[in-house]
């Protein structure tokens, strides 16, 4: 009997995994807390590194497919200070395809093509044994041979396999977004470029990615206790927007127009998983992506979730032990853990140099 295969969530690993089994011709279910694709909007821009994102979507047969639909002139990216100096200005080389940016929600729609997903299967609980089972929001029960958990930063199926949780990072992000940069405000789009500008202050930044149709994400990242926003109504975009303004009081005109510009703020809190997170080998259950290793977002996140799902999904097909796998995913997740902490604090520091010696450090030259 071939094993019945099941994965919680169809975010980039869960996909990625389902993809791989599906290239291979092996069924795998695929269950999602969200009703349908388009419940909730999908989201910025994702970089897709070489050897991570890239060679997971070899691995399921879509390189050709990401190569038509990503932007690698959207590797670019501006540096300023908050008066305004331009610090470094990078382009990639026109043959760059090192990191090419693509939209989520491309990406997402490139990853579901044939699968079946089944939406609005809320997980609950997921309980080990020689049938693992699955406990979904309501009250129903299915059971598997082989259950991976790719639920995301709070997962519903870790719970099961470690008792980690995410702790907050004490950095913290407003998002908002501007569509139609070229129509509506080109000046800002010529100060985006076709990448990303990037202004560094002491413990705040401002990073402002261009994704495709001429819509843009705007990150305010700043350092603030977890409750830090006790005294605002974060429903109400103006008084967040008011207060993001504060955050920010001085710095030139033009950064301040990518959140007088901003549409709805949504506040995402910086949490993380232990930088070395593992778990005892349990038979018929694992992790994959934010689920297994949640860190800082700083390029790797996806990247090394779907290079997981790959791997665990072609583990499965040669029928390599689990725990070999989930040891190389511990390693290289680690690994990434260590270079994202590092790089947030340097990123969100009292000294705004540290951030220019981060991205001289990481940029090809
Ligand atoms: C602002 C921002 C920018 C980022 N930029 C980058 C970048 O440029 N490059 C990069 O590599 N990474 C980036 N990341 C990180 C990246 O988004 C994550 O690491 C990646 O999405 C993890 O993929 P995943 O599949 O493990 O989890 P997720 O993307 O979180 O997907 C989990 C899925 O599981 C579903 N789910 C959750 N709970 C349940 C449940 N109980 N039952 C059923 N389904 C459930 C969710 O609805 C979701 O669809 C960024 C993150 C943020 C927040």
């Amino acid at each position: 009997m071939r094993q019945r295969i099941a994965v919680v969530g169809a975010g980039p690993a869960g996909l990625t995994f389902a993809r791989v089994l599906h290239r291979h011709g092996h069924p795998v279910t695929v269950l999602e807390r969200d009703p349908s694709p388009a419940a909730r909007p999908p989201g910025g821009t994702l970089d897709l590194h070489r050897g991570l994102g890239q060679l997971a979507l070899e691995k399921a047969g879509l390189a050709a497919e990401f190569a038509a639909l990503s932007r690698p002139e959207g590797q670019a990216m501006r540096i300023h200070a908050p008066d305004g100096t331009v610090l470094r200005d990078w382009r990639p080389h026109p043959d760059d395809r090192a990191n090419p940016e693509i939209d989520r929600g491309r990406l997402r729609d490139l990853l579901l093509g044939p699968l079946d997903v089944r939406w609005g299967r809320a997980v609950t609980r997921v309980a080990p044994g020689p049938d693992v089972r699955i406990h979904f929001a309501d009250g129903r029960e299915e059971t598997y041979d082989l259950v991976a958990g790719a639920d995301g930063a709070w997962s519903r199926t870790r719970p099961a396999l470690s008792p980690a949780t995410p702790h907050y990072t004490g950095v913290t992000v407003l998002e908002t977004s501007l569509d139609d940069i070229d129509t509506r405000h080109p000046d800002l789009a010529r100060l985006i470029g076709d990448g990303s500008l990037a202004v560094y202050g002491a413990n705040r930044s401002l990073v402002a990615q261009r994704g495709s149709g001429g819509h843009v994400k705007v990150y305010a990242r700043f350092r603030a206790p977890l409750d830090w926003h006790t005294d605002l109504d974060l429903t109400d975009p103006e008084a967040v927007r008011t207060y993001a303004l504060s955050l920010y009081a001085g710095w030139t005109t033009p950064a301040l127009a990518l959140l007088h510009h901003g549409t709805a703020f949504t506040h995402r809190p910086v949490h993380t998983l232990p930088v070395t997170h593992t778990w005892p080998h349990t038979p018929g259950l694992t992790l994959l992506g934010d689920a297994a290793h949640l860190m800082p977002p700083l390029g790797a996140g996806a990247n090394l979730a779907m290079l997981e799902g790959a791997e665990l999904a072609e583990s499965l097909l040669s029928r390599t032990p689990v725990p070999t796998f989930e040891k190389q995913m511990w390693a290289r997740a680690a690994k990434w853990a260590t270079i994202t902490t590092a790089g947030l604090q340097r990123l969100v520091s009292p000294d705004p140099m540290e951030a220019i010696a981060h991205f001289d450090e990481v940029q090809p030259s």
